[in-house]
């Protein structure tokens, strides 16, 4: 088991026991660390909550990372009640609904902004939050998804805002490197989530990945908190600015 004794990670994006935020959380916790597990508004919490308490140790805070008032009273309330963390995980995604159906010619400039805000830009102002609240290093780590790099319909805006989110894990590992802190993206297979949910035909997606990727079966939650453990720990000390698939094999496949 990889051992996260005596660090401190803090979560974004637990909306219920499907978040792929809730799969890391119950490996990093397996593992040792310190949680500190966030969720968006008053009306996730009391789902969050309950899911938070059941691992000994953790802490549920609120944070819309669309916010940049709430990101600077959150990072506070972690100096104050933790002094250094060591692990950001990033795991939030949003993109309006009738952005993620339909054709991806008729984006809206509303959409494409939300999509970009929520989804990417909330990683820069996070890790900037939090590099200071490392001295000794760290590790940075977000979620993104295949529709990156080769077009996944219905991913439409989101598969745009996943490039952008790849991307600037490489900048931000640029930026952040000097001062030992790490930045990586894991790219998941699809999980019926929440958020997965809002992309259109999304039982065709799970259906292909399962028919298709070399293992023949899905990802789950739990695998994903494995790599992301990985990232966390010290075992993963010499990578930064990767993407790390964790689908799989499905990417290896050109047919
Ligand atoms: P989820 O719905 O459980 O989690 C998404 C989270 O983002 C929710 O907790 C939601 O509250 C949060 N969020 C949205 N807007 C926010 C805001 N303004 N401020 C704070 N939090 C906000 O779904 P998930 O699938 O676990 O998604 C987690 C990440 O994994 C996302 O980045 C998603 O794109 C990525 N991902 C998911 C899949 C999949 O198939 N489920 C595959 C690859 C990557």
């Amino acid at each position: 088991m990889i051992n996260l004794d005596g660090k401190t990670a803090v979560i974004f994006g637990l909306a219920n026991k499907r978040s792929i935020a809730w799969g890391i959380a119950q490996k990093l916790h397996e593992g040792g660390a310190k949680l500190a597990i966030c969720y968006q508004n008053e009306r996730m919490k009391s789902e969050a909550a309950g899911l938070i308490e059941a691992l000994p140790g953790a802490d549920g805070f609120q944070c819309d990372v669309s916010s940049d008032a709430e990101i600077a009273t959150l990072f506070e309330q972690l100096k104050e009640k933790y002094g250094k963390l060591d692990v950001v995980v990033h795991a939030v995604a949003f993109a309006p609904p009738e952005d993620l159906h339909g054709d991806f010619l008729n984006t809206s400039r509303e959409g494409f902004r939300i999509a970009h805000d929520v989804s990417v830009y909330s990683l820069i102002a996070v890790s900037r939050a939090a590099a200071p609240l490392m001295p000794e290093g760290g590790s940075v780590i977000t979620l993104t998804y295949f529709g990156a790099e080769k077009v996944v319909p219905h991913y439409n805006v989101m598969g745009v805002a996943k490039a952008s989110l790849e991307a600037t894990v490489r900048y931000l590992a640029n930026s952040l490197g000097p001062q030992k802190i790490r930045v990586n993206a894991i790219s998941a297979g699809p999980i019926k989530t929440l958020a997965a949910r809002g992309v259109g035909a999304l039982g065709e997606m799970l259906k292909v990945h399962s028919d298709k990727s070399p293992l023949r079966r899905n990802v789950d939650q739990l695998e994903v908190g494995g790599a992301a453990a990985f990232l966390a720990s010290d075992l993963s000390g010499a990578i930064t600015g990767e993407t790390i698939y964790v689908d799989c094999g499905y990417n290896i496949m050109g047919f």
